[in-house]
């Protein structure tokens, strides 16, 4: 029998479903707090629910679906890097970074000025700065390094965490320093299994979150759409998402969504009255150079993409961030920095310099760390709020553009942990 996932229907769907068993709204109520406030993994959990009903459901092909990790790896820095199985049997790969990535710091956000106030840093160079002669600072000020894992509470739930998730199997979009590039698409995940991922590994991790009864310290949990796949080419589910991460407590203003530059979907985005925040994945600061490594731009090049993103009615604190790959000799020349500078003048931008990390069978190089340092101070200086983001998981390939199943044998091997 077809099993149907309960996990990821919205309160209209899952009120028709129980109408359909001959049941009143309210157990539709009951499922929807029991999915996702409080996150159950199996029918039986649902004990506001009598025992004939659960039964009923059961009979009818129902289950949770929650995903499933079958596999971890853990990085010395604290970060984790998940296996998720989907009920087909097709992985994904999730990643938990305790103490958040510094993502969203000088975005403007809510979550931006916490953590900034908590570290007393927003420029994130932490593990740049041991190349960097002196550590940056802009208009937000503050100059000593963040100890991102100083407010974790072990046994006691997280206070702060960056979740990372994946919204397809694969990729299509090919950009040529990526290693999920290399699997090609296989296929789009529904809403309920990007979803799920974050309701799996705050399973795992014990997190609680609202303020419920009993929650004495509810964490503080930041998601970037920024795993394997493309989120705005399967966008319904990516939006469908959203909605049912807010149903389990998380703001969309505690959301990133990255995109590599799908103009048509970045102007649907614009239209939403209620999204996650934009990252626009440019790595070039021409079309030359990005057509070289991201193919996607022979169809929307770099001024169809800045002219989207300038559609999008931006909060009072809320900047666009455009995220940037160095890589050595390729884009990350003083030249470079100038024309990233011409682009994105008049924008309310900020840019996450991520230094590329390498992986198997992609033939880039690590930009040298004087180069990181000038492009990252001509931007400062050329008044555009920049972070040098820290690699989190290199050690264990979870790192940016690293996510690449495991299951495929031969390109990424790491050491298996006890789920
Ligand atoms: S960087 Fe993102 S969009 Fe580009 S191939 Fe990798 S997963 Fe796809």
């Amino acid at each position: 029998m077809e099993t149907l996932a309960l996990f990821g229907m919205e309160m209209a769907e899952l009120t028709e479903r129980m109408a359909a068993l001959g049941q009143k709204p309210y157990r539709a109520r009951q499922v929807f707090e029991a999915l996702y406030r409080q996150r159950v993994a199996t029918l039986e959990e649902i004990t506001t629910l009598p025992v004939a009903l659960r039964e009923d459901l059961k009979a009818q092909g129902f289950v949770v679906g929650l995903p499933e990790i079958v596999q971890t790896a853990k990085s010395v820095d604290g970060t984790e890097r998940y296996l998720v199985r989907l009920d087909d049997g097709e992985t994904v790969e999730t990643v938990w970074m305790p103490g958040g990535d510094g993502g969203e710091r000088g975005d403007g956000s809510e979550a931006a000025i916490e953590e900034e106030g908590e570290d007393g840093d927003p420029t994130d160079a932490v593990e740049i700065r041991t190349h960097v002669s002196a550590p940056s600072k802009n208009k937000y000020g503050g100059s000593s390094p963040s100890a991102q894992n100083d407010n974790l509470k072990e046994g006691d739930g997280y206070k702060r965490a960056t979740i990372c998730i994946s919204s397809q199997v694969g990729c299509a979009v090919n950009c040529q320093f990526c290693l999920t590039a290399k699997l090609g698409i296989r296929r789009n995940l529904t809403s309920g299994e990007i979803a799920g991922q974050v309701a799996a590994v705050l399973n795992r991790q014990r997190v609680r979150i609202g303020s419920g009864r009993g929650v004495e310290t509810p964490s503080r949990i930041n998601l970037v759409f920024m795993g394997m796949g493309e989120p705005f080419l399967n966008y319904d589910a990516f939006m469908g998402s959203v909605h049912v991460l807010r149903a389990m407590g998380i703001p969309e203003s505690r959301m990133t969504v990255s995109t590599s530059g799908i103009e048509p979907s970045i102007r649907r985005f614009a239209e939403e009255p209620v999204r996650p925040k934009l990252a626009l994945s440019l790595n070039a600061s021409n079309d030359v150079v990005r057509e070289s490594i991201m193919p996607v731009t022979r169809k929307w090049n770099i001024a169809m993409l800045l002219d989207a993103v300038r559609s999008i009615p931006l909060g009072k604190r809320e900047y666009v961030t455009f995220e940037y790959v160095l890589l050595g000799g390729v884009n990350d020349q003083p030249e470079h920095a100038r024309e990233v500078l011409a682009l994105l003048s008049g924008m309310k931008a900020k840019v996450n310099l991520i230094v590329w990390n390498p992986g198997p069978g992609i033939d880039f190089k690590q930009p040298a760390p004087e180069d990181v340092a000038v492009f990252h101070r001509m931007l400062i200086d050329g008044e555009i709020p920049t972070f040098t983001r820290r690699p989190r998981g290199r050690d264990i390939f979870a790192a940016c553009g690293q996510l690449k199943r495991t299951v495929e044998p031969g390109l990424v091997e790491i050491s298996r942990a006890a789920v």
